[in-house]
């Protein structure tokens, strides 16, 4: 196959993967984003593994079935709570692929013969490439452990901590100007800045914890996409370059939003140390009402606009389904239903969006945090179904609460709010919730599908 037709194929899959990016923008447009980001991969791998620098296709097409099956089996497996954990340990993939690609492309013959501003050029690549790979290897199995509870969620710092990371970078910038100057003298610099950097993703991650954790998986997902386009520039492929570019920059642009989303400096999450052990828990004032399944149904009855604001705990209950149907007979009641989405709800943006379309919740409810909100006082029942962090008051009430600042849904502004659950715990920052204490809050206690079945049996 001719290199022509191989640069028309990318071209054609770099206009797919925008596609897919902009799709992915809306719920109604997100499968076609879906299906265009698949239609890229399939022609991006094709032409390069037919292409006309790859020797050994046979050997290529062993690996290529071989990983296709791993990783049919993981996507058939896992469970939608799990999949932050998912991402993360792909994410993982691409920083090792980088460092790999790195080091290969360092020791590749036909590179070692470069001279010149070429040759200083291409050292570069390698040596800013590997960095950006290993602190995203590393940076990410980190996250997969703490996503996964395999590593405590608490931020662990120590003192000097900054000081060292600062350190480590500027240690790694002199080795750099060593090895770029004299690559068969200081190759074993490559390897200490390798190591350096694997630290500073560990130190990284392992210093962020509780709410700034999705923030983190989308810095990531950001340095996965710089690492890519690293790779790209080591192995001259214009493809990589422009995915990697596309990633990067999308997944930095997340990582803004959301620390607009929950009121943080993006330096402040990279920084770490949210939610640290030791903050002392303040004595919340008030008296938690309890209510049974049929005094809810009672509640619901006489309300005529309802907000159902989902968390973390519909998606571990599956109770995406039994609150879709309670959804069709309250609307058949001729009540008002809509949806608040909080955009950190769950383990990963989107997660509640992606459970209630799975569930055929119509889009036209669903609405975001900043459009539901104004509506809340409005409204005569809040249903706060396995939500905690991010409808907890504290984050405006009270400026000593760790996640003072957050913007949160204000559901206690609606008449009553009716709290689903199954006790009085926590949620993912570790932060009580005054809200389970109001006046006009109702705890329903039990697992939200199991409640929500016996409020749609009571129907
Ligand atoms: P939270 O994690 O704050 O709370 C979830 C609640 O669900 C828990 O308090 C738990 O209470 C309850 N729960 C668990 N299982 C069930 C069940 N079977 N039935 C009913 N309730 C259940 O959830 P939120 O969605 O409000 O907040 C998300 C949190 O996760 C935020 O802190 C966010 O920053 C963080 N995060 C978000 C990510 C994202 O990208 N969206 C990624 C990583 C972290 P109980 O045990 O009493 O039932």
């Amino acid at each position: 196959m001719g290199a022509q037709i191989q640069v028309a194929a990318y071209l054609m899959a770099a206009i797919l993967f925008i596609l897919s990016l902009s799709g992915l923008s809306t719920q109604e447009t997100a499968k076609r984003g879906v299906i265009y980001g698949i239609l890229g991969m399939i022609l991006a791998l094709v032409f390069t593994i037919i292409g006309p620098e790859i020797k050994g296709l046979e050997i290529m097409l062993i690996a290529f079935i071989i990983a296709a099956f791993i990783g049919i089996m993981v996507a058939r497996k896992v469970q939608m709570t799990a999949m932050p954990q998912l991402i993360a340990l792909l994410h993982s993939f691409v920083g090792i692929a980088a460092v790999l690609v790195g080091y290969g492309s360092y020791l590749d013959p036909k590179n070692q013969a470069l001279v010149g501003v070429e040759h200083t050029i291409h050292l570069i690549e390698v040596y800013v490439g590997i960095f950006i790979g290993a602190v995203t290897f590393t940076g990410s199995v980190i996250a997969w452990g703490k996503l996964d509870e395999k590593i405590t969620p608490k931020p662990l710092t120590f003192p000097g901590k900054d000081v060292l990371l600062v350190a480590i970078i500027i240690l790694s910038a002199i080795l750099g100007v060593f090895f770029v100057k004299d690559p068969q003298k200081y190759f074993v610099f490559l390897h200490i800045m390798t190591g350096l950097a694997s630290i500073l993703g560990i130190i990284l991650v392992m210093a962020i914890g509780g709410a700034d954790m999705p923030v983190v998986i989308s810095m990531l997902n950001s340095y996965s996409g710089w690492a890519a386009a690293a790779s790209g520039f080591t192995l001259g492929n214009d493809l990589l370059i422009v995915t990697g570019a596309l990633v990067g920059s999308s997944g930095a642009i997340l990582s803004i939003i959301m620390c607009r989303a929950m009121n943080r400096s993006f330096f402040a999450v990279i920084s770490g140390g949210f939610g640290e052990t030791g903050t002392v828990a303040k004595k919340i004032d008030g008296e938690v009402k309890s209510i049974t399944a049929e005094e809810a149904v009672s509640i619901l009855e006489e309300a005529n606009s309802i907000v159902i604001v989902p968390g973390y705990g519909m998606a571990v209950a599956k109770a995406q389904y039994p609150v879709s149907e309670l959804t069709e007979k309250l609307r058949k009641k001729g009540k008002t239903v809509r949806f608040g989405i909080h955009p950190v709800a769950g383990r990963l943006p989107g997660h509640m969006n992606v459970l209630l379309a799975e569930a055929n919740v119509p889009y036209d409810i669903v609405l975001e945090m900043d459009e539901i909100n104004p509506d809340l006082s409005e409204t005569d029942v809040a249903i706060v179904l396995g939500a905690n962090d991010t409808v907890n008051p504290g984050a405006m009430e009270d400026p000593t609460s760790p996640i003072f600042g957050m913007p949160v849904i204000e559901v206690w502004k609606a008449k009553t709010v009716i709290v689903i659950k199954r006790s009085l715990a926590s949620g993912y920052a570790g932060v009580d919730n005054p809200l389970f204490y109001k006046e006009n809050t109702r705890m329903l206690f039990g697992d939200a599908k199991a409640v929500l079945d016996k409020i749609n049996a009571a129907f």
